[in-house]
């Protein structure tokens, strides 16, 4: 009577060491790890409040410049000032590609055919609190410096994208055509008078990916073609059931660059934004789970690797 539950907890020990292999094979099929975007997100947040023209901000662009330079890519940072309702501030865009593996030199006026990655790296400066933006600012940023060093095995895919990191997305004040997406507005000055062929094919911007309860829902007026392709990309990584629509337009960094004659979407989790978190002193490490970066890193992944092969 004794040997028949000890076959079962074998049996059941067996089984469930079987289950636990495949379901670790599945998630070690993708080489994307969330953990390694997640101690981007801490290294970052670790600065302190990276609002524009704050010493934080400059330490930020440190560290993503050398990971980024750590992972092979090159760098070329857009610098300017603007005015803003605290006056005026400087601030510095960065963007990152892949070089081709006979010379080192990139033409930076070139874009066409290429998709944008995008992500804004400045935290809304908040009077009162220590805004951290771990998740507003930081999830995106750690994600597209996780991806960066993952890319970097694909070289061809990896030399179809620009990641670009936007400073000053958040407006000082409230969002107005001159308050707000300072960086994204600047960036995309410089492609609107280029001729349709050397511009971008597209961008995807990453905004809030970091939550628990991780829900992606671009705007409403987003380019169908790329929102289908998001959608192919979610469901053959067996993300779909996160990925919906947001009833309105949101103001983001893809508007300037669609009104550029670059189709963008944001890929954003609109429904953080009503969960009480978004822009409090709540948005802190905390509240971002590297599972959820791991989703948004594999979803992406798959999108590249279905519009340029892989
Ligand atoms: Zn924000």
């Amino acid at each position: 009577m004794r040997f028949i539950p000890l076959i079962l907890v074998i049996l059941f020990a067996v089984a469930a060491g079987v289950f636990l292999a495949t379901t670790k094979d599945k998630s070690d099929a993708s080489p994307f790890s969330g953990e390694r975007a997640y101690a981007h997100v801490a290294s970052l947040v670790g600065l302190g409040p990276r609002y524009p023209g704050s010493k934080a901000i400059v330490d930020a662009r440190e560290y993503m410049i050398g990971q980024l330079h750590q992972a092979g890519w090159r760098t070329s940072l857009q610098a300017f000032e603007d005015d803003t309702p605290r006056g005026r501030t400087e601030f510095v865009n960065i963007r990152a590609r892949f070089p081709a593996a006979d010379k080192d030199e990139i033409d930076w006026r070139l874009g066409g055919g290429m998709l944008l990655l995008c992500s804004h790296y400045d935290t809304k400066l908040i009077d009162g609190i220590r805004f951290d933006g771990a998740n507003d600012g930081g999830s995106s940023s750690g994600v597209l410096l996780e991806l960066a060093s993952v890319l970097r095995n694909t070289p061809d895919l990896a030399r179809q994208v620009e990641l670009v990191f936007f400073d000053g997305e958040e407006a000082f004040v409230d969002f107005t055509e001159v308050d707000g997406l300072y960086g994204s507005r600047h960036y995309a000055k410089f492609w609107r008078p280029a001729p349709a062929s050397e511009k971008p094919a597209a961008a995807y911007v990453l905004d809030l990916v970091g939550d628990a309860r991780l829900r992606i829902d671009p705007p409403s007026d987003s380019p169908r073609d790329l929102l289908g392709e998001l959608y192919s990309a979610a469901e053959a990584a067996g993300e779909r059931r996160i990925f919906g629509l947001h009833p309105t337009p949101i103001t983001d960094d893809h508007v300037p660059l669609n009104a550029a004659g670059i189709p963008a979407l944001d890929v954003i989790d609109a429904d953080y934004i009503s969960r009480g978190r978004w822009h409090t002193a709540a948005d802190n490490l905390g509240s971002v789970k590297p599972e959820s970066l791991e989703k948004i890193g594999r979803v992406v992944l798959e999108l590249l690797t279905r519009r340029f092969g892989a």
